[in-house]
């Protein structure tokens, strides 16, 4: 999922009041009083800001979160292509002090790639492909073909035009489609690849169905994904824990959150093979703090500006990420399987 490149740290606390005021009760109008009537409707303002931080409201509905997941990222994907270039997720700190954080990023897709042994590669589909940083980089290591799908048109429309300018035309594909609908027939793809979307899927069980379903038979699916803790037998997350969710799921547009092992349960509901998962959260720990840090500039600080209310939320929404990891409550999942090979009638392979 995207996290917003630039932020102004000393505005937060000013925007965000930790409770709301009791006092804010608009004044009784009364004819004639303009100075009550433009208090009032500057509170009302003030009010509507303050919950468009604050979760904890009604869950948005599938139609509202696609609705919202291509607009936040039709307006927030050229800035952080401008301060963090191609790929939208976090990096690979191994050490943990490195500061080529471009190249972190890279290097994380090859680490899940290597975890995932993944030697080789003809179709795969990049199920949230952002501007397709990870596509482009599939096609040139293994020389394969890429579709890969968002629900942004900006993004498809950026990552085709990247393609063009990397000589990439025709081997990267990229179009506006819903993970949960793909528009592929059964078995297309011997990789399917899904770094940093599975959190905005609201329907789990669909998202991993449509995965099996476009990978062939033998083929390997990844998932990266942010997650929460896992619970034990009838434990469920603190109100705390699920207080800090709810602001994150607002700013990023993102439905209920599940844990690695739900993820894990799923993949072997649907009969997968091979089924790994890694906590990555230590690994990707120092990006936060850099991508915080990056934002510290005029560049950033007016791009943010320019790119509006969703994406300074999504700004402030880093700082409760940070949070979230350091408490143990979210985690960075890595997870990847094989689909089973075709079994013919007689229980053979095919
Ligand atoms: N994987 C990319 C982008 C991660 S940002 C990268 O690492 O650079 C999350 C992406 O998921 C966005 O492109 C967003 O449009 C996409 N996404 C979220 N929900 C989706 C859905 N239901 N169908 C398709 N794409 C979705």
């Amino acid at each position: 999922c995207l996290l917003v490149a630039t932020w102004s740290l000393p505005s937060v606390s000013a925007w965000v009041p930790s409770s709301r005021p009791q006092n804010l009760q608009p004044p009784v109008m009364t004819r004639g009083n303009s100075n009550a009537a433009s208090r009032s409707a500057l509170f009302g303002v003030a009010r509507r800001a303050a919950n468009l931080f604050r979760g904890g409201g009604r869950e948005r509905t599938r139609d509202e979160l696609k609705l919202g997941i291509a607009g936040f990222y039709d307006r927030s994907s050229k800035l952080w292509e401008d301060v963090w270039g191609e790929h939208m997720h976090h990096g690979f700190y191994v050490p943990e002090n490195r500061t080529d954080h471009v190249q972190a990023q890279v290097d994380l897709i090859d680490q899940v790639l290597a975890w995932a042994k993944v030697d080789s590669c003809t179709k795969a589909v990049d199920v949230g492909c952002g501007i397709g940083g990870s596509s482009r980089h599939l096609a040139r290591k293994y020389n394969c073909q890429t579709e890969g799908i968002t629900l942004s048109p900006y993004q498809a429309g950026r990552g085709n035009e990247l393609a063009e300018e990397q000589g990439l035309k025709g081997k990267c594909n990229f179009q506006v489609a819903d993970a949960l609908q793909m528009p592929f027939q059964d078995n297309s793809f011997d990789v399917v690849w899904s770094l940093e979307s599975g959190e905005h899927m609201p329907d789990k069980v669909q998202f991993v169905s449509e995965l099996f379903r476009v990978c062939e038979p033998g083929g390997r699916i990844i998932i990266v994904t942010w997650t929460h803790r896992d619970l034990d037998e009838g434990e469920s997350l603190t109100k705390k824990e699920d207080k800090l969710l709810d602001k994150i799921n607002r700013a990023y547009y993102l439905p209920r959150w599940c844990s690695g092992k739900d993820y894990v349960n799923l993949l072997e509901g649907f009969g997968a093979k091979d089924v790994q998962r890694e906590d990555w959260s230590y690994i990707i720990a120092p990006f936060w703090k850099a991508v915080i840090r990056s934002s510290l500039n005029l560049k950033s600080i007016w791009g943010l500006l320019r790119s509006g209310f969703s994406t300074i939320r999504g700004a402030y929404a880093m700082l409760l990420m940070l949070r979230g990891y350091k408490n143990g409550l979210i985690k960075f999942d890595l997870l990847t399987c094989t689909k089973p090979p075709a079994v013919s009638k007689h229980g053979m392979p095919m």
